[in-house]
């Protein structure tokens, strides 16, 4: 079987954090409306508390991203180059 079959199998690929993850699981794609806010439309939908850092200027949505497996950067599908990082 190939196909990706969960949300956390989803989230993984898109190096998305656990926690957003598991928020994401649990609203079962209805976030509220400041989750979309923050999430403009990226495809990546923060938990609450990362939203609050978002909001609190600590973080930045594509701080979030980590260790994803999908080539193209985040947001999905702009295919713009700004957010690779130096590879060691
Ligand atoms: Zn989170």
């Amino acid at each position: 079987m190939n196909k990706i079959s969960s949300q956390h199998d989803i989230g993984n690929y898109y190096g998305y954090p656990k926690c957003c993850i598991k928020d994401f699981e649990k609203i079962l794609q209805r976030p509220n409306n400041l989750q979309c806010k923050i999430s403009k439309h990226s495809g990546f939908i923060p938990c609450m508390i990362c939203c609050q850092l978002i909001i609190k200027d600590k973080i930045k949505i594509e701080d979030l991203i980590q260790n994803r497996i999908c080539k193209i950067p985040f947001p999905n599908g702009t295919g713009g180059k700004k957010y690779i990082h130096n590879l060691k």
